[in-house]
């Protein structure tokens, strides 16, 4: 079984949280003069450091315990507490399955933190063989599993990923950024199966948040616990957790809208396969479609001449670009202009 407290870093196990003025008293009514704020306005008080009113929405929406919740400013803020919990600088590793998003990395840069890549196979998927020989590393923390992967657009096998999970004494973040979108279920299913298990969802992308940043984490109490501990006190403001909260007042609005772009992701994706400078259109489990083209750099130019903004991936999978499903006046334009495009 894995010890949780034998992953997380000493110092994190070690130290002694700053305890704000709105953690030691906690009613909403009474005279404040506890926090040093301006008595006067309505954004004067400083936000509820554990966003309770937005983390019970979030149970509701997700069927999911608020003790099993952790809220962050956007996903990224999320990725970065994994790698301050779990990982010394300079000694740690962190695994991910190339190509994905580019914040693990980046996140992994600016604390010091080790990555071993293991490309993904021809089909998109984890390569065990690769992957198991690299389990056993003491060192090696963390490894982060986006399904669906950005920027394949695909789904990783269940089974994989949960041989993954049992086979690892690090911890597992599993990203499902845009699981609104798959046809797959979510990796929730599994938080009372394993200790070692996070799951990050977000704001972002079907709820239609990206501005507000709100990201979401799934986890053991245990866990959740490590990163009240370290997250900066009042990580998420007043004025973000109201709009979340809106938003999730109206689940109707939510799903008319998923339902809309996934409508719109299969329309899109047959007209492009007729295009004859497409060469293939992945199978897409997400809001976007991943397609391969002659030359993508080409085709990448043309559409920025003519105002349209797609993005290149031509450095990490050759003659790749990544589409987001727009709404469906925006994608006719995309399609006439490729259509108009002579490469
Ligand atoms: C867009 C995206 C996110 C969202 O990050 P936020 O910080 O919550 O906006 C997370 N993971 C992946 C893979 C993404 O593509």
């Amino acid at each position: 079984m894995v010890d949780i407290n034998k992953i997380v870093r000493e110092n994190v196990l070690r130290l002694t949280p700053y305890s704000c003025a709105r953690d030691e008293f906690q009613g909403s009514t009474g005279v404040f003069m506890d926090a040093n704020e301006n008595p006067y306005g309505s954004l004067n008080r400083y936000p509820d450091p554990y966003q309770k009113e937005l983390k019970a929405a979030v149970a509701r929406f997700r069927g999911i315990a608020v003790e099993n919740i952790f809220l962050g400013n956007g996903s990224d803020e999320i990725i970065d507490l994994c790698f301050r919990i779990f990982c010394s600088p300079g000694i740690d590793s962190a695994l991910t399955f190339t190509p994905t998003y580019g914040m693990y990395e980046v996140s992994a840069s600016v604390n010091d933190v080790k990555v071993i890549r293991i490309p993904l196979n021809g089909n998109f998927q984890i390569d065990i063989t690769q992957t198991e020989q690299f389990l056993s590393d003491k060192n090696l923390k963390l490894i982060f599993i986006c399904s669906p992967n950005n920027p394949t657009s695909n789904s990783m096998n269940h089974s994989d990923v949960e041989y993954l999970i049992s086979k690892f004494n690090g911890i597992i973040v599993i990203d499902e950024a845009y699981i609104d979108f798959s046809e797959q279920p979510s990796f929730v299913k599994l938080l009372g199966k394993y200790p070692n298990l996070i799951i990050m969802q977000t704001f972002s992308k079907a709820l239609g948040m990206a501005a507000a940043r709100v990201g979401i984490a799934f986890s053991t109490p245990e866990i959740i616990h490590y990163f009240n501990k370290v997250k900066p006190p009042y990580n998420m403001s007043t004025i973000n957790q109201i709009a979340a909260l809106k938003k999730l007042g109206k689940p109707e609005v939510y799903r008319t809208q998923v339902l809309k772009i996934k409508t719109e992701r299969d329309r899109l994706a047959g007209k492009l396969k007729k295009i004859k400078s497409i060469e293939k259109v992945f199978s897409s489990d997400s809001n976007f479609l991943l397609v391969r083209v002659k030359d993508a750099n080409s085709i990448y130019n043309a559409l920025i001449d003519r105002n349209i903004v797609v993005r290149n991936r031509n450095s990490v999978i050759e003659n790749c670009i990544r589409i987001t499903v727009g709404k469906p006046n925006e994608n006719n334009k995309l399609i006439s202009a490729l259509k108009s495009i002579a490469i």
